[in-house]
């Protein structure tokens, strides 16, 4: 019977939705099929119906052909669950999902006659489950992203919602902002009841009902560190932004806030700075002003500038120049000012007039010495100048004055000569100018200059009597026997050309000591009849004050300027009432903060060593209570570095001078190689002491075996003397190397040099080193024929203590190589070890006087013998390094300059 003779069966699997085909079991030649078995194989039915089942489907023939002949021959059927499949429909090359089943169909006898192939086509669901989850993928990658941004933006964000405003997310910055308070689920003023109350609770309330965003910019928000403690002031920029839901209505509000607090206190750090700065260019004994652009605006401005402007500081901050001094339009400086910053050159300016229109009209005449020096910015491009200034306006009419006596004196003096009828009332104007001058005036008549008259003042210029009138000017005043003035009066007289000269020093004696004078003079020479100098005038004004004044601020401006340059100190300020500290950049970088960082006394004492801190806050304290001086040594840990520093702060106790408050300030400096010297120094005495008595111990030792052998009158074999010969030599060493480093250090380490092959130095050395120890391989390498010209016993101590090093710091039994040979002209020795190396951090120091790596300190020896050998080799114009692979081995060399041949000697 065929299937197919039932007509009603071919409908109900043409019309099934399932792909059907049944093939015969034997042949697997298909049968029947129906509409959609076509459909999913897109091939006309002719290329199946009576094909061989693998000839239709040729290509899913590798993948399922043993399933069908499986399902033949076992009678079981097959399933496969939305498989992948290559099939070749219309002609073409398509990747399908199906799930189909090989289903065998048994005749009465139970033997599988057919097979019928059973298939659903799924591509479509599969691409839709595909596109699905690449959607839902995508999705998720977005929410993480969201996620993470939330809680990795820099910035505290959370979510509050419903008027209570609970918060419902809070990202970690946010809670940063709030340590250890619980957030999630609370109302915001529950959480931070300290804002209730506050007109931050209002502000977000209105964000709430009117919908609208707010941002608030370095605002105050008292806050306690934790629930219930008192407020400490913070500031905070912050925006509160709402959150409608979907019908459009406020449900919540989003809040993004930054901290600004620390910024805050730098800015307010940087104004203090600048108080700092204030009041220091306030006590320069000079004017000081900083203009700035080409406006000329005035920037800052110092007391003395003022009281010169006569101007208050409101009428000139902020405000131009020649606004604040419309008088000075037409006088150079605004001009002078504007070419500073253009060509970036300093102006400096001697005793220029300086012209002020006073509130009656009347003009104030001044005169300044002036310096416009070019400002930048943090760019470097020039926009401001900073004017020094001091007024000299009292030295100038001075000077003034000087000369219009003298001009009057000569004035006087020639009427006097030309005129006899004009004598009497010359010479009453003369002798009334004369006397009574406030400066000091004298004739010197003829060559020889006899004082031949002097005023009031000038007699007590010079210290001297009237009696010296008519003495030479030799006579009177010996001690300008040396200096400048007898020379420069008789250029005067021969010349006739008069001389002046301004601060003059001049040495003279009063009350039977030198003092020393400073004089603005003139020397003007009075001429006769016939032309010729006659007499010379005298005019001088005693200047000394000033000059000493001056001199004196110079000098502290100097100090100050050394000191700053010195750098290396630090200093500080403590207010005794406020325990306010003033550090400065360097009081904070050995502290291991950074110049920026606010420091206050308590974080000093905190970086404290704890063993020395206690002492250190008792004897500040006793310091700030009773007075006294504090001198105190410390360890200090670094903030940040955490590097340990030993510091030395020296200081007192200094009163204000209204009596108010006192401050405590000092100077602080790093000591710590000193320190660690002093440490290095005990231990190496430690060492030493410890170094020694283990020889001496066992020497004595062999002595007093000896000694009883001896007295037993036993024999004593020369072998016995072996251990006690090598401590001997061990000793010897030991205190040869301590006599070295004390030679080196008074400089009396000689080198005596002699010619000699250095391959035979070495295998000496070598052989002596065998003799006493044998506990290494020792394997030479010498290039034969070397010169050198080089102290040989000195050179042979450096070979001795590289072998033993090597020995030392490598296991017994090992290998250590030795060589040598010419590098161009020089020769290298190299000592090489397998033993446990040394780390980079070591290899620069072991050179070091005293230097031990940390961990050998087991292995006996004081650190110099690598000194030793670097100062002899030194010594001799060489070099000496090593090379080392931490647990390998090391390799010491040393390089030398190779002699130049015999036959070329110059004679030493
Ligand atoms: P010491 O008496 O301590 O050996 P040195 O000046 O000769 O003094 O050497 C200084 C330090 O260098 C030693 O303490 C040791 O740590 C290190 N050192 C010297 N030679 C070697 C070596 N061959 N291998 C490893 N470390 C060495």
């Amino acid at each position: 019977m065929k299937l197919t003779d039932n007509g009603y069966l071919e409908m109900i699997v043409d019309s099934a939705p399932i792909g059907i085909c049944i093939l015969d079991a034997e042949t697997l030649v298909a049968e029947m099929l129906n509409h959609k078995f076509l459909e999913i194989a897109g091939k006309s039915k002719d290329s199946i119906i009576g094909k061989s089942y693998w000839e239709a489907f040729a290509e899913a023939k590798d993948y399922y052909e043993n399933a069908m002949s499986e399902v033949v021959s076992s009678g079981e059927p097959f399933y496969a669950d939305e498989v992948k499949l290559m099939l070749v429909r219309h002609g073409k090359r398509e990747w399908i999902y199906v799930t189909f089943v090989y289903a065998p169909v048994k005749n009465a006898g139970g033997q599988v006659t057919k097979v019928a192939v059973w298939v659903l086509e799924n591509t479509a669901q599969v691409h839709q489950r595909q596109k699905v989850a690449a959607e839902r993928e995508a999705a998720e990658r977005e929410r993480d992203r969201l996620y993470d941004f939330f809680h990795q933006a820099p910035a505290g964000i959370c979510v509050m919602s419903g008027p209570d405003f609970v918060y419902e997310l809070v990202n970690a910055n946010y809670q940063a902002l709030l340590p250890g308070r619980e957030l999630l689920g609370r109302g915001m003023f529950e959480a931070v009841p300290e804002l209730k109350g506050t007109p931050l609770e209002q502000l977000l309330k209105d964000v709430y009902t009117t919908g609208q965003a707010k941002e608030f910019s370095e605002l105050l928000v008292p806050l306690t560190d934790f629930e219930g403690g008192p407020t400490v002031d913070r500031y905070f920029t912050f925006s509160y932004v709402p959150r409608f839901n979907t019908q459009d209505q406020v449900d919540g509000v989003f809040v993004f806030a930054y901290e600004v607090s620390h910024l805050l206190q730098s800015k307010f750090a940087a104004e203090q700075a600048g108080n700092n700065l204030q009041q220091i260019i306030d006590i320069l004994p000079a004017s000081v002003v900083v203009i700035r652009g080409y406006d000329l605006i005035v920037e800052m401005i110092n007391l003395s500038n003022l009281n010169y402007w006569k101007k208050s500081k409101h009428e000139v901050l902020g405000r131009p120049f020649l606004e604040i001094l419309p008088d000075l339009a037409d006088q150079p400086f605004a001009s002078q000012l504007r070419k500073v910053m253009d060509t970036g050159e300093i102006l400096d300016v001697k005793e220029s007039p300086v012209l002020f229109t006073m509130a009656d009209g009347s003009i104030r005449e001044t005169f300044v010495d002036y310096t416009y020096q070019p400002l930048s910015d943090i760019t470097g491009s020039i926009t401001g100048v900073l004017v020094m200034s001091s007024e000299i306006t009292d030295r100038v009419q001075s000077k003034r004055l000087l000369e219009k006596y003298a001009q009057d004196l000569v004035i006087a003096n020639q009427r006097l000569s030309a005129a006899n009828e004009e004598l009497e009332i010359s010479e009453a104007r003369f002798k009334f100018v004369f006397q009574e001058a406030p400066v000091a005036i004298g004739v010197l008549a003829g060559r020889e200059l006899i004082v031949e008259s002097a005023n009031e003042k000038i007699l007590e210029v010079w210290g001297k009597s009237k009696d010296i009138i008519g003495l030479t000017l030799e006579k009177a005043l010996p001690e300008l026997q040396g200096q400048p003035f007898l020379g420069l009066l008789d250029e005067v007289f021969t010349s006739g050309v008069a001389f002046y000269a301004e601060e003059i020093k001049a040495m003279l004696e009063h009350n039977g000591g030198l003092k020393e004078f400073f004089f603005n003079v003139v020397y003007q020479p009075v001429m006769n009849a016939s032309g010729a100098t006659a007499d010379i005038l005298v005019v001088a004004a005693d200047v000394t004050p000033q000059v000493r004044a001056r001199r004196k601020v110079e000098q502290a401006e100097m100090m100050l300027r050394h000191a700053l340059e010195a750098g290396n100190v630090g200093t500080w300020s403590i207010h005794t009432k406020t325990r306010e500290m003033i550090a400065s950049a360097r009081f904070k970088e050995l502290f291991g903060y950074s110049p920026d960082d606010l420091m206050e006394l308590a974080h000093a004492v905190q970086q404290v060593a704890e063993e020395h801190r206690e002492a250190v806050a008792e004897a500040i304290e006793g310091v700030i209570r009773n007075g006294g001086n504090y001198d105190v040594s410390c360890k200090v840990i670094g903030h940040r570095d955490k590097k340990v520093r030993w510091l030395r702060g020296v200081g007192s106790l200094a009163v204000d001078e209204a009596g108010q408050y006192s401050t405590f300030t000092g100077v602080i400096m790093d000591i710590t190689d000193i320190k660690e010297d002093e440490i290095r120094k005990n231990d190496f005495i430690g060492m030493v002491s410890h170094e020694m008595k283990t020889p001496l111990t066992s020497l004595n030792g062999y002595l007093q075996l000896v000694q009883r052998r001896t007295n037993k009158g036993e024999a004593i074999e020369g072998k016995s003397f072996d251990q006690p010969l090598k401590q001997v030599r061990h000793l010897t060493a030991l205190i040869n190397g301590f006599l070295n480093v004390s030679r080196l250090d008074s400089g009396k380490i000689h080198i005596e040099k002699s010619r000699f092959d250095l391959a035979d130095l070495i295998a000496e050395v070598d052989a002596e080193y065998n003799d006493l120890y044998s506990s290494h391989k020792v394997s030479l390498d010498l290039q034969a024929g070397i010169y050198l010209e080089a102290d040989r016993a000195k050179l042979a101590q450096v070979v001795n203590n590289l072998i033993s090093n090597a020995a030392k710091y490598s296991p017994s039994g090992s290998r250590i190589d030795i060589s040598c040979f010419t590098v161009g002209d020089l020769v290298r020795v190299a000592v090489s070890d397998q033993g446990i190396g040394i780390k980079p951090a070591d290899i620069d120091r072991l050179f070091e006087r005293f230097y031990r790596v940390e961990d050998n300190s087991n292995v006996s020896g004081f650190g110099i013998g690598l000194y030793l050998s670097a100062e002899i080799i030194d010594r001799h114009g060489g070099k000496i390094w090593a090379e080392s692979e931490p647990g390998k081995g090391s390799t010491f060399y040393f390089q030398l300059p190779i002699a130049r041949p015999a036959a070329f000697r110059t004679s030493d």
